[in-house]
Formats: structure tokens, C-alpha cells, sequence
């Protein structure tokens, strides 16, 4: 894919310029924001792109004669493609602008589940997935009466493959799993996985939040059936996400919402439907968080992903190191193939007041159940602290949480 593609060098100082937020202060010390996981920092060229398109070019889309709508349009159409290159997908139509990976989950449970699944049918989730791919499956469960079974992690956070190999059967009609874990950081053998379930005649849906902002994805050598992810994790705007599906899949399936630009014909008799990928595009989309987004996956392009992933990986390593050096410091996730996502406890104090204490240095870091009760309930935990890094962060930033973590160890003792 990247061939003859020209790259920046990746500079860590030089993206930091990139990133106005970061030269804000918090209670007069500089930020260190530590909570790329929940939502990542948006570079100036994201900023800039969304406020010029509503400053000279913004309308509504898929409507109007007039020259504006059609350059919105066509802008808007634009990042359809950016989108389906970022994902390798095999065409634009497989890619739908949903609001985030959330309604993107939500709308195969409603679409595909509530078609395609019956009472006593079988769906595979993992023990550590982000409630956005627990609950939807558990709504529909209440509607049709299908089965959710559950396979288990290690100790380390890996999932233990052979237990999943043995929920596998011919009932299994569906997989839904996290590429990467957004507690643990562990990154999943999806490819495997998605192999094994087809072996057992399975769908499966792969939940690429957290896999978007740190590896390359290529959603035909993974031949997942769905991939969802969200705009806001990938230094894009919120309000904004990305549902992928075989084009067979999402052509078999009826339109989730009714409403304009869904639609072929409408009388009141009876509605036919506009092709993919409109058919799941219902009313007036976030024009403009979609074309902030295809300027988010233009400033990642900008770089070559190896030297991404390099630079958070050598994050990753260095935090490790720097935390094992605190008193009573336990890391929760430990799998050996791992993003850059650190979860842990500091033995009697809770994360809540780690987290105060921390924020009072100016760091930002998540601390709670990060929307993964059962995860946390497997680890006997009510919460963890999470430090997660993105693109912009630095071995100085991993100093300052390490500083903060002895510091807060000091109140407490
Ligand atoms: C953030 C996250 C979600 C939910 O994303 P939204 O943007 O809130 O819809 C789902 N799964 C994982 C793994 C996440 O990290």
C-alpha cells in the first residue's frame, strides 16, 4: 500500500507542534494528557479543515443543484474513499458514516441480528469487551432469545483460544470481538479468530477502536465480515464513526433508521430503498465531522504507521519499566502482544484518588471501570488507572505520571 507514497519522518516535538491543546496548562502546570483511549487530541489540521468547511463551504449534501452542495458532496464522498484505503477495504459502498463505533455495533445487532438470528442461535463475545459490544448484543438478546456466550482471558489478558475453540459450534451464527482492548491494551489474534469462526459457518464483527490509532488494518486479510471504529479516537472529530461490511452482508440487510437519503421512492404506500452505502445513511449526516475525519486520517497518512507504532511501542516499554520501580504498583494486563494502554492498582489507594492527585500535577489519566465491568469483575477490581498514550506523547510525559504515582505513594503512606 505505501510503495511510492512520500512520508514525513515521525518527530515527536514536530507533532507536538501539531497539537494546540498541548501547550495548554492545568492548574498551572503543562498538560500531560495520558487519556488518548477515551478520546485522542486533535491536530491543528483537523481544527482547521472542519472550521473552514462551515466558514466557506459548508451545506447539505446528496441534494442540492447548486455548486456549494455539490463541492460538500463531493468532499464528503471524498473521505468515503480515504476511509475505505485506511481500512484496505474492497470498496467505497462498504463504508458507512455512522455516528460512532457504538451505533455502528448497534445497527448490525438491529440490521444483521434481528434478520438473520433466532431463538436458541449462538453468539460469541470475549471477556474483555467495551460494554458498546456487550450491550447491544444483550438488547437484542431480550428481543429474539439468542444465547451470548462468553470466552474467557488468562491472568495476563490474553484470550484463551482454546476455551474460545470449544464455544465454536454450528450454532455460533455470530463473533463479536475487540481488535484491541481498551483497558488491557492487549492486541487480539483476530486473524485467527475470525478464521476459526468461519470455520464454524460464523460471522464475525471486530470492535477496531482502539486497533485504528495504533496498527495498520487491512479489513480483507483479516476477512472480517463487519469493523467498526470511531472518529474522535483517531485525532478526528466526535459525533463521527466508521461501519465496514461486506458488501454481500450489508446488501442482504434492511435499513436500520428510515428517514431522507435512505430512499429510491417514497409513497405512502410503500418505500423503496436507496442503494449502499445510502440505504444506512438515514437524514442529514455529520457532514462536517466526516470531513474533519478524512483530514485526521490525512495527517496519519502523512507519516509512515511503522514509525508509529515503533514510537508507542518504545512508550509502552519505557512505561514498563518506569512503573515497575513503584511501591505496590500492580499491572493489570500483561499479555505479551500489547498496545500502548497501561492499566493498574496501586495496592490500597483508590484509583479515584490516584487520579485526583494526578490531575492536580496536571496529568490526565482514566481512572474508573473504562466501560468494561465484566473485564474488571474477572480481575476482582472496581476500577484501574489507565494511562494511554497516542502519537504526541513523550518519554517526559511517562516521567511525570512516574513522578505523580511516587508522589501520590507519599501522601498515602
Ligand atoms: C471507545 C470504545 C468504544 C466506544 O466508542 P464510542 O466512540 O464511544 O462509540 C467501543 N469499544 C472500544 C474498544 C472502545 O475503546
Amino acid at each position: 500500500m505505501s510503495g511510492a507514497v512520500k512520508h514525513k519522518t515521525f518527530d515527536v516535538s514536530a507533532v507536538r507542534e501539531d497539537f494546540p491543546i498541548l501547550k495548554e496548562t492545568i492548574y498551572g502546570k503543562p498538560l500531560t494528557f495520558l487519556d488518548s483511549a477515551a478520546s485522542a487530541q486533535k491536530p491543528q489540521a483537523v481544527i482547521d479543515t472542519v472550521a473552514n468547511f462551515y466558514s466557506h463551504s459548508y451545506s447539505n449534501i446528496h441534494r442540492g443543484i447548486y455548486k456549494l452542495s455539490q463541492e460538500a458532496t463531493e468532499a464528503y464522498e471524498q473521505v468515503r474513499n480515504k476511509v475505505a484505503k485506511f481500512i484496505n477495504a474492497a470498496s467505497r459502498e462498504e463504508c458507512l458514516f455512522v455516528r460512532n463505533a457504538t451505533e455502528g455495533i448497534n445497527l448490525v445487532a438491529q440490521s444483521y441480528g434481528r434478520t438473520f438470528l433466532s431463538e436458541g442461535d449462538e453468539i460469541i463475545l470475549t471477556e474483555l469487551e467495551h460494554h458498546s459490544n456487550i450491550v447491544p448484543w444483550q438488547l437484542l438478546r431480550e428481543e429474539k432469545g439468542i444465547i451470548i456466550k462468553v470466552a474467557p482471558i488468562s491472568d495476563e489478558g490474553e484470550v484463551d483460544l482454546k476455551a474460545y475453540r470449544a464455544l465454536l459450534t454450528e450454532k455460533t451464527k455470530l463473533v463479536a470481538l475487540a481488535h484491541i482492548s481498551n483497558v488491557l491494551g492487549t492486541i487480539l489474534p483476530v486473524k485467527e479468530m475470525i478464521a476459526l469462526a468461519h470455520q464454524a459457518g460464523a460471522k464475525v464483527l471486530v470492535d477496531g477502536c482502539q486497533a485504528a490509532p495504533h496498527i495498520p488494518i487491512d479489513v480483507q486479510d483479516l476477512d472480517a465480515d463487519f469493523y467498526v471504529f470511531s472518529g474522535h479516537k483517531v485525532y478526528g472529530p466526535t459525533g463521527v464513526g466508521v461501519l465496514y461490511g461486506k458488501k454481500e452482508l450489508l446488501e442482504a440487510m434492511p435499513p436500520w433508521q428510515g428517514g431522507g437519503d435512505m430512499i429510491e421512492l417514497v409513497t405512502f404506500e410503500k418505500t423503496t430503498f436507496n442503494v449502499l452505502p445510502q440505504k444506512f445513511e438515514a437524514g442529514t449526516p455529520n457532514i462536517a465531522g466526516v470531513i474533519g475525519l478524512g483530514a485526521a486520517l490525512d495527517y496519519i497518512n502523512q507519516f509512515n504507521r511503522q514509525e508509529i507504532e515503533d514510537h508507542e511501542h518504545g512508550l509502552l516499554a519505557y512505561a514498563l519499566g518506569r512503573l515497575r520501580g513503584i511501591n505496590q504498583l500492580k499491572l493489570i494486563g500483561t499479555a505479551k502482544n500489547k498496545a500502548s494502554i497501561i492499566s493498574f492498582v496501586l495496592d490500597d489507594i483508590h484509583p479515584h484518588d490516584a487520579g485526583t492527585i494526578l490531575d492536580q500535577e496536571g496529568i490526565a489519566v482514566r481512572t474508573g471501570h473504562h466501560c468494561a465491568q465484566p473485564l474488571m469483575e474477572r480481575f476482582g477490581l472496581n476500577a484501574t488507572i489507565r494511562a494511554s498514550f497516542g502519537l504526541y506523547n513523550t518519554r517526559g510525559d511517562v516521567d511525570r505520571l512516574a513522578e505523580g504515582l511516587k508522589k501520590t505513594r507519599a501522601i498515602f503512606a
